[in-house]
């Protein structure tokens, strides 16, 4: 039996008296692509946050390779380091340019070389189509080529998994294709992925599941096909009416 690389079950979180994550499980396998659906305020942020402790939770257990996320004694900077994020706002140093914002954490955390975190840097920045734009810092670059230098920094620790966080929702539309196409390259070298997403599109062609939340609690979970074309429940119905 294959062991899940993320393991959420019963989870439970609050914020104050807001009860935001009601029971949640959920595995995710090694070389898995999960797309996560939802209405706004169903937890899918908070839920993907708890993954790697940015929020604590006050129930159930949450293992991420093998990793008691919220056991005090669990190494977390190791653990985050084995977890790339990308959020909607990109979320770049604006002082520094792209190959310090992407060779800052390799260095400082994983005490890799200058030489070293700066060849892989380039090679990063190769893979996700900008080799040019090293010097350049952040505000000379578009949306599109931003959360590309933000896709480049989440990898450059070689995590085993990547948590997308609605990572073109803020993008002008002419830029969301260049985004999605380096995802769906990753999906495919079979890099773990977790994406919040409402680009049907992607996930048709990139996800193995998809799971709709709504009001802190996983409705239904399926292929790609089964949601979108024969859901079984009538809030994941209503749901993708609106959208589509
Ligand atoms: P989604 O990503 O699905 O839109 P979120 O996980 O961001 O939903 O939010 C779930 C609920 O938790 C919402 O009601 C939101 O307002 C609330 N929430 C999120 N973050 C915080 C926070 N830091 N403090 C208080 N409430 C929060
Ligand atoms: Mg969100």
């Amino acid at each position: 039996m294959r062991e899940p690389i993320i393991l959420v079950r019963g989870v439970h979180k609050w914020f104050g008296s807001l009860h935001v994550l009601q029971g949640v499980d959920l595995e995710v396998y090694p070389g898995e692509v999960l797309v996560i659906i939802g209405p706004s305020g169903s937890g899918k942020s908070t839920l993907l946050r708890c993954i790697n402790r940015l929020e604590p939770i006050q129930q159930g257990r949450i293992v991420v390779d093998r990793y008691d996320v919220n056991d005090p004694k669990t190494p977390i900077t190791r653990l985050r380091s084995e977890i790339g994020m990308v959020f909607q706002q990109f979320n770049l140093y604006p002082h520094m340019s792209v190959l310090d914002n992407i060779t800052l954490a390799p260095i400082r955390v994983r005490g890799m070389s200058p030489e070293q975190a700066r060849e892989r840097a380039l090679s990063l920045l190769a893979k996700v189509g900008i080799p040019d734009k090293a010097a350049a810092y952040p505000s000379q670059l578009s949306g599109g080529q931003q959360q590309r230098v933000a896709i480049a920094r989440g990898l450059a620790m070689n995590p085993k998994i990547m948590l997308f966080d609605e990572p073109t929702s803020a993008l002008d539309p002419e830029m969301i294709k260049e985004v999605l196409d380096v995802m769906k390259a990753l999906a495919r070298e079979g890099m773990t992925m977790v994406v919040v997403t409402h680009e049907m599109g992607f996930a048709r062609e990139a996800a193995h599941r998809v799971i709709f939340m709504d009001g802190g609690r996983i409705i239904e979970s399926g292929t790609p096909e089964q949601i979108f074309t024969r859901p079984r429940e009538a809030r994941t119905r209503g749901f993708l009416e609106k959208i589509l």
